[in-house]
This record gives structure tokens, sequence and C-alpha cells, in this order.
């Protein structure tokens, strides 16, 4: 078996600050910390000879303490319209889900935070298979990586760019915050991948006192899983209810969005499923919640896995919902997976790696709502 652990240093597990530090450590420059991101991030060189303007010595000293550790891609697949799903093995014995979805203007990558997940939220695959580990935040950073060498290096998707990144992969983002704010930081910095704090969204189950956290050490987005108005309902959907509910979440949500000019919004996801929270009374209830609150919600329908005890609502009920929020002035836009294998979908991340890797996947996002 693979350890799980290398005695090197693995550099992805550093942001700007954290390298700057670790070079000074070594008794080098700071600034040698920037050129080192900017080969890594920007130039997709992870081998350290290449980095040809540090001195042979630092060079040197690198090799010695250090390692760009990346994890292994054990499976690829790449559809014909560009959506890319790949599953990386990690050290040791798991390995995550990492997926790349094409729209006209933009690229989003969805990325995993931990192996598995222990929320146990009842609509999601990802619950059933428990919670393993928190990844590094090397092997969150790592995701990007890899991703963008393999879109590089694939003739369907060498045009293809990462323009946004979405931390709603397998786990819970806020439940390893140190790793993923450090993973966040290297995201948004102008010396590695430099994306606009709009094209960088978190999503969580509603772990608040992380939520408030989270605003004060990175700008980025949030997006807040919902799925109910009600605290009977979404207890059910989603168990951190019963220590977060929904009245506390709110006000979270309150404080993320702060006061003044600032525009700040929240997205509330909102998976629909059948006979459960899809009706005209539960979109009532959402009206409610949300009127006047900043936010957008995404109406996201169920993605089946076997055994679930859950169907995707039909086409009429979410169009009937979507149609009271949009009467009530909430803007809301539906995201819509089609085709029989869509096991990239959210919610389907789960490890059953076998019986997975030889599906077609199809993926289209088409949106309504949007320009209300
Ligand atoms: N733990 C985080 C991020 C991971 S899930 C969170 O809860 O936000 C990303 C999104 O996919 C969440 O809104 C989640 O509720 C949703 N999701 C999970 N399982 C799903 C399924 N089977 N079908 C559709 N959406 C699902």
């Amino acid at each position: 078996m693979a350890s799980l652990s290398s005695d090197k240093v693995n550099l992805l597990d550093f942001d700007r600050a954290g390298l700057r530090a670790y070079f000074e450590s070594l008794g080098e420059k700071p600034f040698r910390a920037d050129q080192v991101l900017k080969w890594i991030y920007q130039q997709s060189v992870t081998d350290i000879d290449q980095m040809t303007n540090l001195a042979k010595s630092l060079r040197e000293k690198l090799r010695v303490n250090c390692e760009i550790y990346l994890p292994d891609v054990m499976h690829s697949h790449v559809s014909a319209d560009g959506t890319s799903k790949w599953i990386f093995k990690l050290r040791g014995t798991n390995s995550i889900e990492t997926v790349f979805i094409p729209e006209k203007n933009r690229g989003t990558l969805c990325v995993s935070s931990q192996v598995g997940c222990a929320l146990d939220c009842s609509f999601c695959s990802t619950a059933r298979q428990g919670f393993n580990r928190n990844l590094s935040s090397g092997e969150i950073i790592g995701q990007v990586v890899l991703a963008t060498h393999l879109l590089g290096q694939n003739p369907v998707t060498q045009s293809h760019r990462i323009t946004n990144v979405v931390m709603m992969g397998m786990g819970e983002p806020l439940l390893n915050f140190n790793n993923l704010v450090k993973a966040l930081n290297l995201m948004l910095d102008d010396n590695a991948y430099g994306l606009s704090k709009r094209r960088v969204t978190v999503s969580t189950s509603g772990v608040l006192p992380a939520m408030d956290k989270l605003k004060e050490a990175v700008d980025v987005s949030l997006a807040v899983s919902l799925h109910a108005a009600n605290d009977e309902l979404r207890s059910e959907l989603v168990p951190l209810n019963k220590t977060y509910p929904i009245a506390e979440l709110m006000d979270a949500c309150k404080r993320w969005v702060g006061k003044g000019d600032r525009k700040r919004h929240v997205m509330f996801e909102y998976v629909m499923l059948d006979g459960v929270n899809d009706q005209p009374q539960h979109a009532r209830e959402l009206v409610q919640l949300l009127r006047g609150f900043p936010c957008k919600v995404n109406l996201i329908p169920f993605n089946p896995f076997p055994a679930s005890g859950y169907e995707r609502s039909s086409d009429d009920a979410i169009q009937r919902f979507w149609q009271i929020l949009n009467k009530n002035k909430i803007v809301a836009t539906r995201r819509q997976t089609r085709g029989d294998d869509i096991d990239a979908a959210c919610g389907q991340l789960a490890g059953e790696v076998s019986d997975r890797s030889k599906r077609e996947l199809k993926f289209v996002e088409p949106r309504f709502g949007e320009n209300l």
C-alpha cells in the first residue's frame, strides 16, 4: 500500500503567505516564493528543475526538502462537448472526483474538499460513503492544477479555460476550514490563478460559525444548500439543520451580506425532490423566507442514484415552483441536467468507481430566469 504521506514538504500545501514564510525559514528571499507560485499555477510547471529563474542552489534545496505532489489520474472521461470528469487517486486508498463543465462563456470546475462527507444529507450519494478524511490544501488546489493540465492535453478540451471554481464536489468545505482557505487564497492570488471573488464559490449546508469566519478570512461567493424553508422538512433532508436551524442560518446569511452598498448576495441551492419539497406551498414558504433578501435561488433537479428513496421532480413541478418564485420577484435559475448517465452531477460524486467508469457523460446547463 502506498504510504499516506511523504517526508517532503508539498509546495502545494502553502498559500502565498505560507510559502513566503517557508522560504524565509530556508534562508531564502520571500519573493522567490512568488516566482515558484507563478511556475506552478501559471506556467503549469511542476518539475523544480524547470524553474529556470531560481538559482541552482535554491532548486537543489527545494529538491531535497520539497515535492510538488499531485494525485494520480485514475480515470478520465471527456464527453464530446468537453464536459470532463476525473477520478483522482490520493496517497493511500482514497480517491476523489473533480468535474469540469464548459458553458458558452465560462468553464466551471467543481472541486472536492473532503473524502466522503459527515453531514448525511438524505438525498446525497456522497453521504452514503460516510466521512473518510479532510483533503489537504494541496489536494484541494491540486485538483485545479491537474484539471488545468488535463484540459490542455486533450484536443477536445485544450481551448477550454477554468474561469470559475465551485466548492461543490464531495464534502462540506466549511468543515475543512483552514485547508479550504489556503486553497481559496491560491485561486484568488494574482501570482497563482487570479480568479475574481465572484468566480470562486463556496457551497455549504450551513456550518454557521465557519460562515462567519469565512467572511473574515477570504472574499469569495457563498452558496447555501437550503432545500426547504421550514425546519421540520429541512432537518429531515439536511440533519445539520437540527444544530443550526433556518432562523439562525438566515441571520448568518444577513451577516454575510452585510450592510452598505457592497453588492453581496447569497445563492440558495434547492434540490427538487418529487413530492417532498417541490409543491406550491413549499415555494410560497420559500418566498416568505427570502422576500427582500439579496439572493438568487438555484433549483437543482434531483440526480438519482441507486436506492436513494427519492425521485426527481417533474419538469412541470419545477416550472410551477419557479413561476411562484418569479411572480414574487425572487430570482431563480434552474439547473438542468440531461441524459441517462450524469454521474458527475451534484450529489452523485461517490466513490463507486468501478461501475461508473464506462458510462457516458451528458451534462447540459441551460438556464432560464437569469435575466429577470
Ligand atoms: N456540502 C456542501 C457542498 C457539496 S454538495 C453543501 O452542502 O452545499 C453541492 C450541492 O449539490 C449541494 O447543494 C447539495 O445539496 C446538492 N446535491 C447533493 N446531492 C444531490 C443530488 N442527488 N441531486 C442534486 N443535487 C444534490
